[in-house]
């Protein structure tokens, strides 16, 4: 998703009548992982059922709120410690496991509620269902923010809508879609109130709660997506409250995203003038474009995940006095020099990610064609050199304020992050030029860790030596983000598979380009030898892509590979899990573990989507 600054989803923010005022164990051979403090994640997605009466659905609501009284509310929620109290909760009331998803979002509610309720009205955000409409007479349309109520007083969104524009709320017609933390995180409202099913409620907790957005939820009573109904007096019983709160009482990563994003926006020209494209016409003479198309390609596309990494790991390991600062903390900045070495993580990042499309020939990036495809083959080759030399300069910046031996550090740090890129892009390229059919999962892990963990590594290690930790943390960060980049990549692998559409438009890319991926070695690995040669013939042929890739996939299937991959993903996870247990400062420890819940989240099955949906889910702006 572009979180560019400068768009028309941006420019019609502001004046859009719509938004107002385990599994099997793999034989890979490694060493088993240690014991893991934190418990597995599993899904909920059978688990969604509301109570029927009224009288049911409010008495768990009364016990759920003096449930959460005794919760620790100093740092969000993860997504298993949710379940775990919903089992609890659950158990406690002598209810079924059936109303698991009713009960976590109740005690999400009572967690958040009293934060919400701080949150100004000009702040928050009232998110309705657009299935709340009057199924068939309803004269509004669809735009890109949901639906454009007409406000014609058939259906209970206008109502809402009305009163919630009069006290200041922006309002959204949408079953939660990619603008809304879109919104958050650039910084126009600090809390929701969301009205879904718990299918989307259920995503929404793994993307917004452990980002530390306070939120009330109400469910829908069905997830029919037609006519549906509600408990309109839990609408009302928040939506005109305000009771300030003297101090925030819980963490939330949400000002250090924003403060990422801003270094390329409001900062990025202050921080990195330009030279030799200050104007139009410089821009476009040939000893200006390439800094003018380096820089804008710097400057847009992509979630600034990594930048937000080096911030966070440098506000941890300095006492966390941004993380603490709530969720709705302003004047989050850091000094130029910590803002610099952000950037030049980024740098680096888009200058691999040019080069990358340049060898695999992707189409796309950030949801436009990729340098090469717009600029040709020369040029972007050149703006991803121009981006490497940027990204150096930056981090030399900050010799001042860091001194020559930190600075030093970093470089060294960013410098052998590049070298490990390489050599597992140029592993992967001399497997596609003559491929070894006898690949085995560990070879293509071994490339993942080479290829995917680096800038993980960088990132978060630069923020550490920033803060003076660097030695501290020095044999801890290459483990974690081993983890964290290899368990990154296998997910990348299965989105690729189910056409996620983010970045490359098309689905099946890796899938067709010979990549030497784990689920390839894995199906090889488990196949017969006519297996095996089907799908080397599969993979070696040209043409018919489509009969190619349902092919390919029934072979997956039946040899299980999507189910091993996601049994490496939860490896994984438990062990950059077990390696954050280690970790004795709590804000460093507290970090480790939101980027396991970020970089790894598993991915719920969808709702089966109804025509009308329009594919609007949530999604979290940071990874990617
Ligand atoms: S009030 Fe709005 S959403 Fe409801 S039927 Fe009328 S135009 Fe449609």
């Amino acid at each position: 998703m572009d979180l560019s600054n400068d768009t028309p989803a941006t420019h019609s923010l502001q004046s859009s009548t719509t938004i107002s005022s385990d599994l099997p164990r793999v034989a890979i051979e490694e060493d088993d992982p240690a014991p893991v403090k934190r418990q597995r994640r599993r899904s909920t997605s059978h688990l969604k059922l509301v109570p029927e009466t009224l009288e049911l659905r409010e008495s768990i609501k009364v016990a759920a709120e003096r449930y959460a009284e005794s919760l620790d509310k100093s740092r969000p929620f993860s997504r298993d410690e949710l379940e775990r109290h919903g089992r609890e909760f659950l158990e406690s009331i002598d209810q079924p496991e059936g109303f698991l998803g009713f009960a976590m979002v109740m005690l999400g509610n009572f967690f958040w509620k009293r934060q919400f309720l701080a949150t100004p009205f000009h702040r928050r955000m009232l998110l309705l269902p657009h299935c709340l409409k009057h199924a068939e007479g309803c004269p509004a349309e669809y735009d890109q923010f949901g639906l454009d109520c007409e406000k014609c007083g058939a259906c209970s969104i206008a109502d809402y809508k009305v009163r919630a524009e009069q006290l200041g709320y922006k309002v959204l017609v949408a079953e939660g879609s990619p603008i809304v933390l879109r919104i958050i995180v650039e910084g126009y409202v600090d809390g929701i109130l969301g009205v879904a099913c718990l299918n989307v409620l259920e995503k929404a907790i793994d993307k917004v709660l452990i980002a530390g957005v306070p939120s009330y939820a109400i469910p829908l009573h069905s997830g029919d997506c037609k006519n549906t109904t509600l408990d309109e007096a839990w609408v009302w019983d928040v939506l005109e409250k305000y009771e300030p709160l003297p101090e925030p009482e819980t963490t939330s990563y949400v000002p250090l995203m924003r403060a990422a994003g801003r270094l390329f926006d409001e900062h990025f020209d202050r921080l990195i003038p330009r030279l030799r494209s200050k104007t139009a016409e410089q821009a476009r003479s040939p000893l200006g474009l390439t800094e003018d198309v380096a820089y804008d390609w710097l400057a847009n596309g992509g979630k600034r995940f990594r930048p937000f990494i080096t911030l966070a790991a440098y506000d941890a390991a300095t006492g966390g006095r941004f993380v603490s600062a709530g969720p709705g903390a302003q004047n989050v900045e850091f000094s130029d020099s910590v803002g610099r070495v952000a950037m030049a993580i980024e740098a680096f990042h888009k200058a691999s990610l040019v080069h990358d499309d340049i060898q695999d020939d992707d189409l796309f990036r950030y949801g436009r064609e990729t340098l090469h495809r717009q600029h040709g083959l020369g040029p972007a080759i050149n703006i991803g050199d121009y981006l490497i030399g940027m990204g150096y300069r930056l981090i030399n910046a900050a010799r001042d304020e860091f001194g020559p031996d930190i600075t030093c550090d970093i470089l060294d740090s960013m410098s052998t992050a590049h070298i490990r890129l390489c050599e597992g892009q140029g592993a992967e390229m001399a497997w596609n030029d003559d491929p070894d059919w006898n690949f085995t999962p560990l070879d293509a892990l071994q490339i993942y860790a080479l290829k995917t963990s680096p800038a993980f590594e960088a990132a978060l290690d630069a923020g550490f030596r920033m803060a003076g930790k660097g030695e501290l943390y020095a044999e801890l960060v290459p483990q974690f983000c081993r983890q964290l980049g290899v368990g990154f990549q296998i997910l990348n692998d299965l989105k690729d598979w189910q056409g996620d559409n983010d970045n490359k438009l098309v689905a099946g890319q890796d899938a067709l380009a010979l990549r030497p991926t784990v689920l390839l070695a894995l199906a090889m690995q488990g196949s017969t030898e006519e297996v095996r040669r089907e799908l080397r013939e599969i993979y070696e042929s040209r043409g018919d892509e489509g009969r190619r890739l349902h092919r390919a996939r029934r072979l997956f299937e039946q040899a299980g590979v999507f189910t091993k991959a996601e049994a490496l993903i939860d490896k994984s996870r438990a062990r950059a899990e077990a390696l954050a247990d280690e970790v004795e400062c709590e804000t460093v420890r507290q970090l480790l573990y939101f980027l396991v819940d970020t970089v790894l989240a598993p991915e719920i099955e969808e709702p089966e989507m109804q025509p009308e949906d329009h594919g609007l889910m949530l999604s979290l702006p940071v990874v990617g």
